[in-house]
């Protein structure tokens, strides 16, 4: 039996489906196959789905917008649990309760609606909720984390709640990537603003983001490391331009790395290019921020 059809089998409710095309569902475009993909309704539905998988040796993994991750080609014999259809979006004076597969897009203009203030740093990065909970998304002036209440999350058989302190939030990092935990909603606590004053901040990181590489991408390949930048050391090797098959290192933003027809593979032989002559000419090993799939 195939493995979709085991799942129904097992959870004929479950919204699930055979054969899931990575290269379609990430930003960066490519990458191989799943064998099925599952779209649990809520917690408890994905609970019981982690349950089963684990029961059974079913490999699984998590994907929001795939919007920092590069997937692996060929076959991944297991199941995509997609957050998609986990939108509720609920609101309480300046706390809010927010669905791990809402879109950054989608949550901000709520927040604007209700004159919600303090998580316009977001503008323009690809990501669910979920997704970017796990990767602490944000930039310089703000990151996800420090929004953060609490955040409901499952794993095999059960649904929890962590606070903020028990997220382990870091630099691109919490512990829903360290322990593989699944987000199922997130409770942001905000502040109460002026319609005005949220458009002009919203203004002002959407015009700081317009200089950004277009083109199929993960975002920042690597993690700054502690006071340097890591696009600036990249290009200090003169490596802007590099490629390896159709990727290619970023003439903009060395921190990049463009897709124009690479494989997965090359794509990861790209990065261990840049990575050793980083390390060979400057001493310092860059830590990757994207994640692999699976
Ligand atoms: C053009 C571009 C610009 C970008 N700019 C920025 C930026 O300025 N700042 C920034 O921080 N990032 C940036 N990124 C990276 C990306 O937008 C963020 O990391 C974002 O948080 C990814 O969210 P996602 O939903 O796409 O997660 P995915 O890429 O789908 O997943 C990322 C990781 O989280 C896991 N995951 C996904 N959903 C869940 C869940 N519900 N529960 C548990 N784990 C989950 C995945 O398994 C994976 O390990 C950029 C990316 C692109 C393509």
């Amino acid at each position: 039996m195939t493995l979709h059809l085991c799942l129904k089998e097992r959870f004929p409710r479950l919204q699930a489906g055979e054969y899931f095309d990575f290269a379609r569902h990430t930003t960066i475009g490519c990458g191989g196959t799943a064998a099925a993909w599952a779209s649990p309704k809520d917690g408890e539905e994905l609970a019981l789905l982690m349950d089963f998988l684990k029961r059974e040796h079913i490999p699984c993994c998590f994907l929001g917008a795939g919007a920092n991750v590069l997937p692996q080609d060929g076959l991944f014999d297991g199941v995509v649990i997609r957050f998609s259809r986990m939108q509720e979006f609920q609101a309480e004076r300046t706390a809010v309760r927010i669905g791990a597969g809402v879109t950054g897009g989608r949550l901000l203009k709520e927040l604007e609606a209700r004159t919600l203030a303090g998580a316009e740093f977001l503008t323009g990065i690809p990501m669910t909720v979920g997704g970017g909970a796990a990767m602490n998304a944000g930039v310089k002036e703000g990151h996800i984390g420090d929004l953060v209440e609490s955040v409901t999350c499952a794993e095999a058989g059960r649904t929890f709640v962590l606070t903020n302190k028990e997220c382990r939030f870091s630099e691109k990092d919490s512990i829903f990537l360290q322990e593989r935990l699944a987000v199922v909603s997130v409770k942001l606590r905000l502040k109460k603003s002026f319609p005005e004053e949220i458009a002009r901040r919203r203004c002002y990181f959407r015009l700081k983001r317009s200089s950004l590489p277009k083109g199929r991408s993960m975002g920042c390949v690597f993690v700054n490391p502690e006071g340097r930048s890591a696009g600036a050391l990249i290009d200090g090797c003169g490596l802007k331009g590099a490629s390896v098959g159709g990727a290619r290192v970023s003439e903009l933003h060395a921190n990049f790395i463009i897709n124009e027809g690479a494989t997965s593979s090359e794509i990861s032989a790209l990065i261990a290019l840049v990575k050793r002559r980083v390390y060979e000419e400057r001493g310092i090993l860059l830590r990757e921020e994207i994640r692999r799939l699976p």
